[in-house]
């Protein structure tokens, strides 16, 4: 079942990859973004506003709405407690449950797919929106809160979002991970992270997840993302064979399951996938549903690990020479990266970048270019 949706996936971003639109227009000027609403809750997902219609990416949305998403040849379907919508192919049409199409417009940016707030409606929600207060809300049975009295609960929240979210700057997207966690350190990693509104992805080892299980818990509570990085970090225990790597990955997975609830298809080989994870080992996991993803920056926070401005200028030498792709950042969940996290994350910011987790629907960014 699972490995079906899988191949549905990879069919359905090809037949979208010739599709899609470019949309530079997100965050030009006069466009402007809110802190999307979910019931009583005032989330982090940014709607963008592109020609007074309101986009959020689609994997955020389901998340905080409880949406079940499901991969079929011609679009993604998506069922609610109230209604279920499926997103054509096309990107520009809907089909509702009585089989009716209508026009909805979806689109990808930084391989997430984008669709309209508006698009919840056919799932059993209401949309509120109050510009003047910076309300853009989406609500159910579920919600308490009058429009008054969560304009008053979240007044700071959304006066900031009033200051911060009409700018006008572009994002420019930057994904950083953090391998061999978690570890006793992984704290003050997220304390860090958190500061700057940061999320990241984290490669983390089964015997790491097991002994620092509430680190695991917080990370994906506050909205980072879990990875796998196997069970051994050996060598020629985790490369013996194609099989030895994938039961490494499924344990990893499984104590992941059985701390947070989920699992993950996000992986990270020991030591990078080159030169030992060629193409029997990528079959052998890829097929399973799993994506390889290395680094197109690497801080080398392992080798300077006294060293703060040595990473520092590696990981802005790297990330500045980077052409096209967008900075796919390895660190070390380690007590030598604390140091020198803020004053990264200080500068990127201030270079208009957001930072980003990984997600299931991105191409894979590694080393041997197998996007499956
Ligand atoms: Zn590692």
């Amino acid at each position: 079942m699972f490995k079906k949706k899988v191949w549905l996936l990879f069919i359905v971003f090809f037949v979208c990859a010739g599709l899609v639109r470019e949309i530079d227009s997100v965050n030009a000027a006069g466009a402007g973004s809110l802190k999307l609403g979910v019931n009583d809750k005032l989330t982090n997902i940014n709607a963008v506003s592109i020609k007074d219609t309101y986009f959020v990416p689609l994997r955020d949305l389901s998340l905080e709405t409880n949406l079940v998403l499901t991969l079929h040849a011609d679009g993604i379907n998506v069922k609610g407690n109230n209604g279920s919508i499926r997103l054509m192919n096309d990107r520009s049409t809907a089909t509702l449950l009585n089989g009716k199409k209508i026009s909805l417009v979806t689109f990808l940016e930084n391989g997430r797919t984008m669709v309209p707030v508006k698009m919840t409606t056919h799932l059993g929600f209401s949309i509120s929106y109050k510009p003047a207060e910076s309300l853009l809300r989406v609500h159910n049975s579920g919600a308490k809160l009058s429009d008054t009295a969560f304009v008053t609960q979240h007044k700071k929240a959304l006066q900031a979002n009033a200051t911060t979210g009409t700018t006008g700057k572009k994002g420019k997207a930057v994904y950083l991970s953090f391998d061999d966690g978690p570890s006793a350190t992984t704290s003050q990693l997220l304390d860090i992270l958190a500061k700057y509104n940061a999320k990241a992805t984290f490669f983390m080892l089964g015997p790491n997840m097991n002994e620092h299980a509430s680190q695991v818990k917080r990370l994906v509570n506050e909205g980072h993302a879990p990875g796998l990085h196997g069970m051994t970090h050996v060598k020629d225990k985790f490369y013996a064979s194609p099989t030895s790597a994938l039961k490494e990955m499924n344990n990893d997975n499984a104590i992941l399951k059985k701390i947070t609830g989920q699992s993950t298809t996000l992986i990270r080989t020991p030591y990078g996938s080159k030169p030992y994870l060629t193409k029997p080992f990528r079959d052998k996991l890829l097929t399973q549903g799993y994506h390889l993803w290395d680094w197109n920056v690497d801080s080398e926070d392992w080798r300077y690990k006294n060293d703060s401005n040595s990473i520092y200028n590696t990981v802005m030498r790297e990330v500045h020479s980077l052409k096209k792709s967008a900075p796919v950042i390895l660190m070390h969940d380690q007590k030598a990266t604390l140091k020198v996290l803020p004053r990264i994350l200080e500068t990127l910011k201030k270079e208009g970048y957001e930072f980003h987790i990984i997600t299931s629907d991105m191409t894979p960014n590694n080393f041997w270019k197998d996007h499956r």
